[in-house]
This record gives C-alpha cells, structure tokens and sequence, in this order.
C-alpha cells in the first residue's frame, strides 16, 4: 500500500529485530505481534491480571483501581467488526479510570476528506495517550508504531499503539488473554490446599503431569491459515521448551497452515503435526485424546475471493466440529478454547458442550478485560501504583 511505502525496510526486516524497536527495556513500548509476548513478560502481565482481578471483587478496590489511570485518555479505532476486543478494552479502560472514545466508521472521520490513515492517526495521538486500533489491512498497526518511534526520536509527542487484530495477520492481545488463560488452567492451582490435591489426583492418571505451558502439546482445529489468533498464540507458545502443536484443517490451501507460520515454528522448535479431521491417530493413539488444550476457530468467511467462497461452501466441515464423543476423548483436564465468534450455522462448538467443565471460552472471554487492563497499566508504567494500591486494599501479609 501506497501510504505505508516509506515503512517498506522496517517491514521486510525479520521479526527480532522489530520485536527489539517494540520494547523499551524490559517493557513493551507498543504491541504489534503475538512473540513480543515473552515467557518473562507474561508472568508479568499474568501478576499484574490476578492483582486487578482480585481488587475488582470489591468496591473499595474499584474505587483503588479508578484512580490508576484517570488522567489517560484512549482511542478505540476499530474499523473491522469487533464485539468481545472492544467493549473489553472499553471495560479494562472504565476499571482503570481511562476516558475512552471510539471510531468505529473511518466515513465520520476525514479519511472522507481524502486524509491519509497515517495523518489520522497522527491526529488522534495528539489528544490521546495510547490508541488501540483494528484494521483489515496487516501492515497499519504496525506501521503506526514506527510512525510513533520515528516522533519520539524527534522528541515529539508519541505514544503507544495496540493492535487489536490486523487483517488475517495478528490479533495479539488475543494471545495475551488465551495465554492468560492457559496459565491460570495450567497452573493447576498449585498456591491452595484443594488445588494441590487436584493436581495430586490427575497426576494419578497422568503420571507426567507439571504445571506451566511447556512440554504440552496444543491441538488448533479450523481455518487455521487465515486464523490471526492462532498466529499470535502459536507464536506466543512457541516460546516455551518442549510444546507439541497440532494443526487440523481442510486440506485446502487457504485454510491450512501457511509455508511461512510452519517454517517459524519449525525454527523455533516446535514439533508441528498437521492433520485433516479431529478423528486422526499418530502413533495409534487418537489426536483428542493427547491433546493438552484444544484451540477451535470458525471458517473466517469474511477473507474469502469469490473462488475459495465457492470452493469451502463443497468443503465437508463436520471432521472439524467438536461433539460430545469427541469430547470425551479428551483428557480431564483440557480446556477448550475458541477465540469467539463461534459459527452458530456451522457449530464447531455446539451449545451442548457449553457445560462440559473443560469448556473455557466464556471464562476466556472474561479473562480478556483482565488481561487488556494489565497490558494498560503496563504499557503506562503503572504498575507500581498498582502494586501499592493493591497492598492498601489487602495489606502487606496477603501479597
Ligand atoms: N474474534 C477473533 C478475531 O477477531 C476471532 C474471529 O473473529 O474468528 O480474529
């Protein structure tokens, strides 16, 4: 795209080197990509979810959490359909006293006017402090970021920007509230008494049971080649030693895993299986039933031409669905996840499976306020007030 042309360098270049630009020390300056979300930053992250989220519980830590941040401001420019991201960035912003305001449709804006995006955005930093944005087009968050790097080495105002899903590119606060997720499922409760039993009791199934995200294995069922949050969780997870992944797609070009995601995946070391119905074996043993956290996703339609519309509405979607056997061959202790929409007309998670104990995704979907208000408070260096007012409202003793 024309507008971003001046950026064409700093796009080619491979991922680490963007990723070092993105931070400022040990902390991200702007988030862009599910890998900025290191092992180190998520503990982080996740300390900074669970302070928020026990504070929420009552009114005096409501009140604690609303002076954070009141002298912030946020612009919501989502120019893509967005239900769960926005009115969660929209919640973690009233929890920490953030004054939010949105752009929902660029034709209210001056892009009417013939105003590039980047001078659109330029203008909203000048009245706002971070701008959480969602675009079809890949490259614009990113983009805005060095836009805001470029401005700061010219001691100009900047501030930072967040990608809130970008095309069928990345979606990584999303990653950020599944790895959330994960953590807290993983983590097998190991702090209380009851929790430790639990963990005593499932490791007298499997043996090999140890909390944490590594040495597991992820099973990553639907479009997997157009899915943006399963790239950023992929990326994410990759990170950490010994993870297994499991990819099980139609057999179609589109919709399987792409050359490039495998081929990162592949050189951070993570053994990737790709299969073409949840039924499959390897090593005899179903796929369901060595699956650690199953991660389903809907056809994302909305990135068909006219010539894969066709083609996926002949595609048999039924090895792709979730069913209560199915569900059973799962172990104890998986969750299923699903970045949410579900797709009520092809049902790759029917309601039936809503009350299954495994099934995570409205308390994934919770997990996201929590886990966008953390990347806030983050993000503007808050976390020592955090910490404080965490102390006032539960005491030294309780940390
Ligand atoms: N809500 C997620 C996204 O924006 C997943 C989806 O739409 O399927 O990418």
């Amino acid at each position: 795209m024309e507008e971003f042309a001046k950026f064409r360098h700093q796009l080619a270049r491979p991922i680490e080197d963007k990723i070092r630009e993105l931070q400022r020390h040990d902390r991200l300056k702007h988030m862009i990509f599910g890998s900025q979300l290191s092992p180190e930053i998520l503990e982080k992250l996740r300390r900074n979810a669970d302070m928020i989220r026990n504070m929420a519980r009552s009114r005096q830590g409501n009140d604690r959490l609303r002076q954070l941040l009141p002298h912030k401001r946020a612009m919501l420019y989502f120019t893509q359909p967005s239900t769960r991201t926005f009115l969660s960035f929209m919640a973690a912003c009233q929890i920490l006293g953030i004054t939010c305001n949105e752009v929902r449709n660029p034709e209210t804006s001056s892009e009417v006017k013939r105003e590039s995006r980047m001078d659109s955005i330029r203008m909203f930093s000048s009245y706002f402090d971070v701008i959480v944005m969602r675009s079809k087009i890949s490259d614009f968050a990113e983009c805005c970021s060095y836009m805001m790097n470029e401005l700061e080495n010219q001691e100009m105002r900047a501030i930072p920007i967040v990608n809130a899903g970008s095309g069928s590119d990345e979606h990584p606060t999303q990653a950020l509230l599944d790895m959330y997720t994960i953590l807290r499922t993983f983590d097998f409760d190991e702090t209380s008494a009851s929790a430790r039993s639990r963990l005593g009791r499932l490791k007298e199934k499997y043996s090999d049971l140890k909390p944490g995200p590594a040495g597991k294995t992820y099973l990553f069922c639907g479009d997997i080649g157009r899915g943006r949050t399963v790239r950023s969780l992929a990326a994410t997870l990759a990170q950490y030693p010994g993870v297994r992944m499991f990819f099980v797609a139609p057999a179609h070009e589109v919709l399987k895993l792409d050359a490039e995601m495998k081929d990162r995946l592949d050189h951070q070391g993570v053994d990737i299986y790709e299969f073409t119905s949840l039924d499959a074996k390897l090593d005899g043993d179903p796929i369901l039933s060595q699956a650690d956290c199953v991660y389903m996703t809907r056809i994302q339609r909305e990135h068909n031409s006219k010539e894969t519309e066709e083609q996926i509405a002949n595609i048999d979607l039924a090895p792709f669905k979730l069913t209560p056997d199915r569900v059973n061959t799962l172990k104890d202790y998986a969750p299923i996840m699903h970045p949410f929409p579900r797709d009520s007309v092809v049902g790759e998670i029917p309601t039936e499976i809503d009350s299954d104990p495994r099934a995570m995704y409205f308390r994934q979907a919770r997990n996201g306020m929590w886990a966008r208000a953390a990347l806030l408070v983050h993000l503007f260096d808050a976390v020592d007030s955090l910490y404080l007012a965490y102390h006032d409202v539960f005491g030294r003793a309780q940390d």
